[in-house]
């Protein structure tokens, strides 16, 4: 396991999965009942845009901070800044202290959330739990679990609140991650069929996003959302050119919520100031 995702943090693809995540905890928010968001990959928490991996990558120049900017430019528009102002309010919150910091999921979900809801966060690395742990351990709605994301799934499925979001966000570094989400997928909607599933998946090999997404639409499970932005054309398998997420049971108002958002982002996170969104059914949904 060499992935460490201090050299990606805020970049396109966390922007665009953090905006949905966000968007996802809001509707659950509307809700008294207390929710469970169980992360089965879950990274080490809070990343420092100034430590040496994040310099090494400058990944998040091109995605969490060309955001920010816009935001305070106030050139984003008006719908989309009001879509994402909950997020951004997070991760601003996060360098309150001064330094450049920004949220992972474990951290942007505790802050987006209630004092009812609980949170299991999976992370198979030593060093990245240890960061995890340091990080948002200490918060009594958390439990940081020392296991295999794909193994949680099985383990803590259904939760006992009965509602809540499983997010699925492999690193995509050994073979056979695609045929292992869309395992996972199956696993967690059989044991958790009215709860919300969301993975991700890198867009770089055309042919297997095209067969994944295939795949994903052939277990006919109700209610799949595809939300994709492609913020580079494709010109290597090894390279990123976009970013992807199935979202299974989504609240009724997230396709429409992630158009707004992604047609406003796109031309800022791509390389080439034109970016592409795709939000579409793969199964009928509202
Ligand atoms: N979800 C995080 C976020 O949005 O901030 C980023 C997660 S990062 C893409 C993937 C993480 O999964 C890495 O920290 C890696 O150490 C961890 N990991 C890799 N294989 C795993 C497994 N089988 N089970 C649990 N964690 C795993």
């Amino acid at each position: 396991m060499n992935y460490r995702h201090s050299f990606h943090a805020g970049n396109p693809a966390d922007v665009m999965k953090h905006a949905a995540l966000a968007r996802v905890l809001a509707y659950l928010n509307k809700k008294e009942n207390a929710y469970r968001v169980l992360d089965t990959h879950a990274g080490a928490g809070l990343y420092d845009l100034d430590g040496a991996n994040a310099q090494r990558t400058l990944e998040a120049d091109s995605g969490i901070e060309a955001v920010l900017a816009a935001d305070l430019a106030g050139t984003l528009p008006k719908p989309a800044a009001a879509l994402l102002a909950p997020y951004l309010d997070a991760v601003r919150a996060t360098r309150a202290g001064g330094r450049r910091l920004y949220p992972g999921s474990p951290a942007l979900a505790l802050a987006l959330s209630r004092p009812q809801d609980r949170f299991l966060f999976c992370e198979l690395h030593k060093e990245e739990r240890a960061k995890l742990e340091k990080r948002v351990g200490e918060d009594p709605r958390v439990k940081i679990l020392p296991q295999d994301g794909w193994q949680g799934i099985a383990a803590h499925l259904p939760p006992r609140e009965r509602r809540g979001l499983v997010l699925v966000d492999p690193p995509f570094e050994e073979p056979g991650e695609f045929q292992r989400l869309l395992a996972g997928l199956e696993a967690a909607h059989q044991r958790f069929a009215t709860g919300i599933i969301m993975l991700w998946y890198p867009i770089k090999d055309l042919k297997a996003v095209d067969a994944f997404r295939r795949d994903v639409a052939r277990l006919g499970l109700p209610k799949t959302l595809r939300v994709e932005l492609d913020f580079a054309t494709v010109r290597s398998l090894d390279v990123l050119s976009g970013s992807g997420l199935i979202i299974v049971n989504p609240p009724f108002t997230l396709a429409d919520e992630m158009r707004t958002i992604l047609n406003a982002l796109a031309p800022l996170l791509a390389r080439d100031g034109q970016g592409r969104a795709r939000v579409s059914w793969l199964t009928p949904g509202g």
